[in-house]
């Protein structure tokens, strides 16, 4: 492993309603890790001092959110008419295509503790503007790895594969271990990976890390050392090369300012999306683009 080629990139934390967010991706120095384009890291935080989480039905195009529920649980309403409450173990695979729009808020009375990664997967061109539709995958291959669990989430290694799709080839893993743990990851050299500490911290090519900084291994790896000297839980993702710059604005993933107007338009003018039913509570409104702004997409940093 050429470790020289490690970058750690640092992450602010965002306060969104009483809830510790950090918004891991994208960054000024990381915009995407294959086709993951977008990685909000959400808790572990105790709702009894915030209240339920709540996100009123807003749009989406051109991207998958991919939602990996650690603690607690959420209820996902959307515009196909899916009901679906995600609990600790679970993914949610809502794929927006042409468009989709959904909800998502704590059930009633809210768990106590709530815990999770919600991620986006930038669509290729190819089938950006596909049917919108809705996977819930209530169970994940687990394996065993020299102390750590792994519950791979999407994309195939160790020897087993993840029943979630991608229309790119993508990994995704959870990475617990609840003691001391060593263990040597192989990686894919045509891949991308960056690894998350969610809770704890770790030792990832021979650096300690906590929960805040990315590590970046970008492309060339064969494997990546990772030791814990305590129970912790990381997340590894990676990709092929997208290969595309996807523009991304507020829920809206495209490739061009023209598209992005006209979504934005679309839905505060009701258009397009659909309606989320039984959400108690208004929809969110697209901020407008400011005339003289123009949107473009910002490349992946060399
Ligand atoms: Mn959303």
């Amino acid at each position: 492993m050429a470790s020289s080629t490690i970058r750690y990139v640092p992450t602010r934390p965002t306060d969104l309603g009483g809830m510790t967010i950090r918004r891991v991706l994208p960054s000024r120095d990381r915009r995407l890790v294959g086709a993951w384009c977008f990685f909000d890291h959400a808790g572990p935080v105790e709702l009894g001092a915030t209240g339920a989480f709540r996100v009123g039905p807003h749009p989406h195009i051109g991207l998958s959110t991919f939602t990996w529920m650690i603690e607690g649980e959420i209820l996902h309403r959307d515009s196909l008419g899916t009901v679906q409450t995600i609990r600790p173990g679970q993914v949610n695979l809502m794929t927006a295509g042409r468009g989709i729009a959904h909800s998502e808020e704590s059930p009633m009375p809210p768990p106590a503790r709530l815990h999770l990664a919600q991620l986006w997967i930038a669509l290729p061109d190819a089938v950006r503007e596909v049917e919108p539709s809705f996977e819930h995958f209530p169970s994940l291959p687990v394996i065993e790895r020299d102390g750590f669990v792994c519950t791979l989430l999407v994309g195939e290694t160790l020897g087993r594969r993840s029943p979630v799709p991608s229309h790119t080839p993508l990994l995704g893993m959870d990475l617990l271990a609840q003691a001391p743990a060593e263990t040597t990851l192989p990686l894919r050299a045509d891949f991308e990976y960056a690894i998350w500490v969610l809770e704890g911290e770790a030792e990832i090519g021979g650096e300690r890390i906590t929960n805040g900084t990315l590590v970046d291994l970008g492309l060339g790896h064969a494997s990546v050392a990772l030791r814990v000297a305590d129970s912790a839980r990381l997340l590894i993702l990676g990709g092929e090369p997208f290969g595309e710059a996807p523009l991304l604005h507020w829920n809206f993933v495209g490739r061009t300012h023209e598209e992005i107007v006209e979504a934005t338009r679309q839905w505060n003018a009701g258009e397009r999306f659909g309606e989320v039913r039984g959400f108690d509570g208004p929809r969110l409104k697209a901020p407008e683009i400011p005339p003289g702004v123009r949107l473009s997409a910002k490349p992946n940093p060399a």
